[in-house]
């Protein structure tokens, strides 16, 4: 099987049983490996309606084909499991070095089953797995876990997967930080709780180390793809800004635009946008560039902040979520403290999104008076006050005080407030949304209402047709439906391929379809390779549907559809019920969907589900 290394391991943490098992064939191929394969694995592994915080949770995580390959901006893989903050699907995707040293020490991913009867971690060394005993590295953050790691296996180059506090402590959007400390750049597997889900396990961290590689379909092919892309990488503008700016490059664009959510979605233009945008990013904080494996682009930003009350902040970011997160959703206009909060994050393993969105909404309950003083541990809880914004990260991921409520997400903590509170929970399906008002570019509203997830921005992002070169109206329904289907199809190919969605600038279809012949041997036109991103969707919606999600779930807000944005150029718009349903129908329609947002059986059957799957 050229393009995967062929074995998949099984972890039983009750039993501590350890198997390989061969990388399915038929199911590679029909989903690629990474987000797909994993979403299928998910299928087979896993029973309905579990409580996802429970043993009988499954939670795999799944290369690609490009992984760890060359290619540049090909260091992505992918966790999918069940979500305890959606209680539903959750794929999630990530880059570092994690991937390729999986895939070099001869396995295409690894399935996690179970709950050890003690914290433990696992190795994975050049096709060697062991589970070792993990009490002395529980209560420690996830920079703490990987040096202590990296240092028991005598190994700074080990790649590290790990949970910190607020997984321990099962907050529901608990990350898993994916080398945090030594390695160049890392990332977090950050929406929808797997650290959390991984705490439930007792699981601390898994780390893996190897020294093989992945044969290929056609090597030759593979270099001169490699060359073509790097001297394309050098070339391309859109490119060559991730390189210099990172993704806080949207920072200026999106508050221009009236899209830029702030003080809990209430407005959409941040005053202080021009102090936490890349620019003084770049000036004030950012010490170098970092990469991930292979990668040329170097989008992620180092930052190291030395004076002030937040000296000692060293951290790889922020990212533009992160600097929106904590920054205008919570109307704070200083960089330090938006770093300060994200190295926390960071190290006990929190969501950044999730974690400064419950925070924007804790902050407008308290100055409407549905939290007191007293219910807030005495903090003073405005908006704009960045003194508190440290201690309510460290307090979130301990669950201490107003923390443990928070660290329920915004859905369930508004539901525990009560008195009108849900009206300024700001989520999709129980994920927090980020930091693009679908007021300001009606399609992103589409997207988050069907993003297989919950309340996610990457599985569509409509941003550059609709607002950066805009090819349709940003405030018209008009030809909305196509868009989010072309791009959640594409995205699905993306993820499962193992390429990076910041790549994916000079990486499109036709680059994808030579990724998957130079390393799989598979040829696949335009047309069939979008089809098997479509049949990924249908899988996903699937799992969705099995879990209960309908109609009923794909909506938004009710402030994003029945309040208009105040000033900047989306001025008195608002997102109504009629057009946004208007948006939804014709979706379903061009899905094969019926009105409830289920696949209908010609569409399964099209795309050969659920029989592949139960073969
Ligand atoms: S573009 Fe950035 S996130 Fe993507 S692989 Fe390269 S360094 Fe990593």
């Amino acid at each position: 099987m050229f393009g995967y290394a062929g074995k998949i391991l099984r972890i039983d943490l009750t039993r501590g049983a350890i198997e390989e098992q061969e990388t399915p064939e038929k199911l590679a191929r029909a989903f690629l490996g990474g987000r797909g394969l994993g979403a299928a694995m998910i299928y087979r592994e896993l029973e309905p309606r579990i409580d996802p915080l429970s043993p009988d949770n499954v939670l795999i995580f799944m290369t690609g084909p490009a992984t760890g390959t060359p290619l540049p901006a090909c260091a992505r893989w992918e966790a999918t499991t069940k979500s305890p903050i959606t209680n539903m699907y959750l794929c999630s995707s990530v880059g570092g070095f994690f991937g390729a040293e999986l895939r070099f020490a001869g396995y295409d991913g690894v399935i996690l089953k179970g709950r050890a009867e003690k914290p433990t971690w696992l190795s994975i060394i050049d096709g060697k797995a062991e589970l070792h005993d993990a009490r002395e590295l529980w209560g420690l953050n996830a920079e703490e876990t990987e040096i202590a790691i990296q240092r028991e296996l005598k190994d700074r180059r080990a790649s590290v997967a790990s949970i910190g506090q607020a997984g321990e402590n099962l907050v529901k959007f608990a990350s898993v930080q994916v080398d945090l400390h030594s390695l160049d750049r890392g990332g977090s597997l950050g929406r929808g709780g797997t650290g959390a889900v991984m705490g439930s396990k007792r699981l601390k961290a898994i780390a893996v180390r190897g020294h093989g590689r992945v044969e290929v379909a056609d090597d030759e092919g593979l270099i001169a793809l490699t060359r073509e892309l790097v001297e394309e990488m050098k070339r391309n503008k859109l490119v060559q800004a991730f390189s210099r700016w990172g993704t806080p490059q949207f920072i200026d664009a999106v508050n221009e635009g009236g899209l830029f959510p702030t003080r809990n979605f209430q407005q959409g233009i941040f005053k202080g946008a021009q102090r936490i945008n890349a620019k003084a990013m770049r000036k004030q904080l950012v010490k170098r560039d970092t990469a991930c494996y292979a990668c040329t682009i170097a989008c992620g930003k180092y930052s190291v902040i030395a004076k002030g009350p937040y000296a000692e902040t060293f951290v790889d970011g922020p990212e533009y979520e992160t600097l929106w997160s904590f920054g205008a959703q919570c109307d704070i206009d200083r960089l330090d403290a938006i770093a300060a909060a994200n190295m926390w994050c960071d190290r006990y393993g929190l969501d950044t999104i999730s974690t400064g969105n419950v925070i924007g909404f804790a902050m407008e309950c308290f100055e409407r008076g549905l939290l007191a003083k007293k219910d807030v541990d005495g903090l003073e809880l405005k908006f704009g006050n960045h003194e508190v914004l440290v201690e309510l990260v460290r307090k979130i991921a301990f669950r201490e005080g107003v923390g443990d409520l928070l660290a329920e997400g915004t859905r369930v903590a508004a539901e525990k407030i009560g008195r009108g509170a849900e009206r300024f929970a700001i989520h999709v399906k129980g994920l927090e949304l980020p930091a693009y008002d679908p007021r300001g570019a009606w399609g992103m509203g589409l997207a988050y209402a069907t993003a297989c997830r919950g309340g996610c921005h990457l599985k569509a992002w409509t941003l550059t047709a609709e607002v950066f070169t805009p090819k349709y109206d940003r405030f018209s329904t008009e030809g909305k439906a196509k868009l989010v289907f072309d791009l959640q199809n594409t995205r699905a190919v993306v993820d499962s391929l193992g390429v990076c969605l910041f790549g994916s600038r000079a990486i499109g279809v036709e680059e994808m379809i030579r990724i998957l012949a130079a390393t799989t041997g598979q040829n696949l036109s335009a047309e069939k390779l979008l089809k098997v991103g479509e049949r990924i969707y249908n899988l996903e919606r699937l799992l969705a549907v099995r879990e209960g999600i309908s109609r009923k779930d794909d909506i938004l807000p009710p402030r994003l559809l029945e309040e208009a944005l105040p000033e900047g150029t989306a001025k008195g718009i608002k997102l109504g019920k009629k057009e946004f349903n208007r948006m939804l129908d014709e979706y379903y329609e061009i899905r094969g969907w019926d009105t409830e947002g289920r696949p209908k059986r010609e569409k399964l059957e099209e795309f050969g589900l659920p029989k592949l799957l139960e073969e």
